[in-house]
């Protein structure tokens, strides 16, 4: 399969996953480093107060569509270099994230995920299943950034997050889930 720099494995990965959606950044500077395409996932349960994508909180709400899709739209920019998975809660689909950071990894892309999990809750608050899912997923990424958004911590001195609890994780040499 010569589509969009794909193998057979990889579209058929893609092509069956399904992923809710709420929207993208094309040529962000402001979710990671560098220029990226930053993919925000629909859904997330923690209801920040202030929390500046409250459009995404509805598990019902969002775009149905697949990781194909996706892919498609970050293979579509020849300026970014990196891609940013955000949301919403991305690890409330871990499915479609690790399809996703897996094959856009493997095309060399710099892969960074927003969660608003502390680095204690996410490989202990969710299924021994989810967990699995979840270390694969930090295998692909290159920089994790966690924590809640806190109104009352809300910065604009720390890069890449919203307020000054969030933490940023280069896991090449800080991997707290190791
Ligand atoms: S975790 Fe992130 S997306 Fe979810 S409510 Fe908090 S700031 Fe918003």
């Amino acid at each position: 399969m010569q589509t969009l720099d794909l193998s057979e494995e990889e579209y058929s990965l893609l092509k069956n996953t399904p992923v809710c959606l709420a929207g993208y950044q094309h040529e962000s500077v402001v979710d990671g480093p560098g220029v990226r395409t930053a993919v925000f996932f629909q859904g997330c349960d923690f209801h920040c107060p202030g929390c500046h994508n409250a459009g995404t909180h509805d598990k019902s709400g969002g775009t149905a569509v697949t990781a194909f899709d996706v892919y498609a739209e970050i293979y579509g920019s020849k300026l970014a270099k990196g891609v940013t998975f955000s949301g919403g809660e991305p690890f409330l689909q871990e499915e479609a994230l690790l399809a996703l950071a897996k094959v856009c990894k493997a095309k060399g892309r710099h892969i960074t995920v927003y969660t608003g999990h502390e680095v204690s809750e996410l490989l202990t608050i969710c299924t021994a299943e989810r967990a699995e899912l979840r270390r694969k997923i930090l295998a692909c990424a290159d920089l994790v950034i966690t924590g809640r958004f806190v109104q009352e911590l809300k910065t604009a001195e720390k890069p890449f997050v919203g307020s000054s609890n969030q933490e940023l994780y280069e896991l090449a040499v800080n991997n707290p889930w190791k």
